[in-house]
């Protein structure tokens, strides 16, 4: 029974390895979870909104103006929708950085993300240079 002998556990910690002080990750996680909730009724809102989910559609189909109307903001709808959902994954995977203690470090890399990008960006868990290189690779 061999151990294996330690793997590359120690990946070069520098001084440069960020962790958030805890005073300022619980502000953060705050604003996470106030995020998440403001998206979720978003969402909820506008499935009120779409004019698919009103009861009385099937109804009173009455123009085929007012269909296209229709069939036109339930695109709309549906695309704010979307948006608002892959906001709120990427909200929720900051929120679990934040938990672990992770927040502000790219989670390919390791490296720590520019503040500026957090700044305009808090939810961004990978770091400008992987994103461009995620980018690449999706053309
Ligand atoms: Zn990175």
């Amino acid at each position: 029974m061999t151990k294996k002998t330690k793997k590359q556990t120690s990946k070069k910690q520098n001084s440069e390895k960020l962790t958030f002080p805890a005073d300022l990750l619980a502000p953060i996680g705050r604003f996470f979870i106030e995020e998440e909730q403001k998206i979720l009724k978003k969402i909820n809102n506008l499935k009120e909104e779409d004019p698919f989910t009103d009861p009385a559609r099937t109804s009173n189909n009455a123009s085929p103006d007012a269909d296209a109307e229709e069939q036109f903001g339930h695109m709309k709808n549906k695309a704010i929708q979307n948006q608002l959902r892959r906001r709120l994954i990427q909200v929720r995977k900051a929120l679990t950085q934040v938990k672990i203690g992770k927040y502000g470090a790219c989670e390919k890399c390791d490296k720590l993300i520019d503040t500026d990008r957090l700044m305009i960006y808090p939810e961004a868990t990978i770091c400008l240079d992987c994103l461009k290189k995620e980018e690449k690779a999706k053309k």
